[in-house]
């Protein structure tokens, strides 16, 4: 244990250091709750979720966001052998809007923007498999026409063959700090979009970039879309917030099975109360103040904390009442940050918890 514990701790700091886009925060009973619920997480339940992001899959002239199909079939090889359930989309959300989580150790694959290579090479797989798929379509580059993204025929075909197709807006704009009627336009061109090309509009949304803001889930909700997902490490749990759900990126980088195993296998943190509940940081408060509580903060004691732009683990404190904070000792640097905290949860699985932070001053967006 103490070993194992040991290669994990060495493998994520090296990953915390590396990282500056891609998410990978851990687990989240505890994570995301933003503006939903404030009350302390539920009872510990059985059960953990943990939904994952990829984008290309065998396109290896992106590796930052494309997985090899040796990884590929290696990652869903072991998931067959390890006991897993693959849920549908609807499943999942579903349970998570009854505040329940599902029983056993779930995944959910999800592939982000429409690119060719997931109905070649990703999606033959994972049919073979008997394992779901959930296509988050940005409509716009679909229009467009290029040799990298599916046409139009090639989503109806995999709509067909039972991939779930979600809502990813229509110019896979940056939307966390857009205005109400820029977001609103974009989304209601999807809408029509996704109206003339499948018959539907699809319910239930993944934030480009990852960057959500709660300020505009109400957004979301006008134009149907109850659900949304961000891009960031976490285990969805009862604290999770239905409307920033977090997801585990994969990539060439992020597809090692060391990784793999633990993100598969890891569980909700019990927390609640998170703060701050938005992840744009805002100027004057650089670095915020990064608080939680848990039910079971005695069982957290050996928690440790990475933040992406500072070397090594925070400081941790705990208070009264399940209190615990974060000692965020830097500001945030332009871009998309996140924290990440684990802690052993025992037969060689890991609470993980996390949260992104998005600092738009003097963000150079790509
Ligand atoms: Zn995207």
């Amino acid at each position: 244990m103490a070993i194992a514990y040991l290669t994990f701790m060495k493998h994520f700091i090296l990953i915390s250091l590396i990282t500056s886009f891609l998410t990978m925060t851990g687990i989240t009973h505890g994570v995301a709750q933003d503006n939903t619920t404030d009350s302390p997480t539920k009872q510990a339940v059985e059960g953990s979720i943990s939904v994952l992001i990829y984008h290309r899959f065998g396109d290896d002239r992106y590796p930052s966001t494309n997985v090899r199909m040796d990884q590929f079939e290696t990652q869903i090889k072991w998931l067959k052998e390890n006991g897993f359930s693959f849920p549908t989309l609807k499943q999942v959300v579903d349970a998570h809007k009854r505040g329940e989580t599902l029983p056993g150790k779930n995944i959910l694959i999800t592939a982000d923007d429409g690119y060719q290579s997931i109905a070649d090479n990703g999606w033959p797989m994972l049919k073979a498999a008997g394992i779901p798929l959930t296509l988050f379509v940005a409509t716009s580059p679909i229009d467009a026409g290029s040799s990298n993204y599916m046409s139009w025929d090639t989503i109806r075909h995999l709509d067909a063959e039972g991939v779930t197709i979600g809502h990813h807006g229509a110019s896979h704009m940056h939307m966390a700090d857009a205005s109400a009627k820029d977001i609103d336009a974009d989304l209601q061109q999807a809408n029509q979009r996704f109206l003339d090309e499948l018959g539907y509009v699809p319910n239930v949304f993944a934030w480009p970039y990852g960057e959500y803001n709660p300020d505009h889930y109400a957004i979301l909700k006008e134009n149907g879309l109850d659900a949304a997902f961000g891009q960031y490490s976490a285990s969805l749990g009862p604290a999770s917030d239905l409307m920033s759900m977090p997801r585990f990126a994969i990539n060439e980088r992020y597809g090692n099975m060391d990784r793999f195993t633990i993100i598969s296998n890891s569980k909700a943190m019990p927390v609640g109360n998170v703060r701050p509940s938005t992840p744009v940081v805002v100027e004057g408060e650089n670095p915020p103040r990064f608080t939680f509580t848990s039910p079971q903060a005695n069982q957290l004691t050996n928690m440790s904390c990475f933040p992406s732009h500072m070397e090594g683990a925070a400081d941790i404190q705990f208070g009264p009442d399940g209190q615990i904070e974060v000692m965020l000792s830097e500001a945030f640097p332009p871009g998309r940050s996140r924290v990440n905290c684990t802690a052993p949860a025992g037969n060689g699985r890991w609470y993980w918890f996390g949260r992104p932070f998005f600092n738009f001053k003097g963000f150079q967006k790509d």
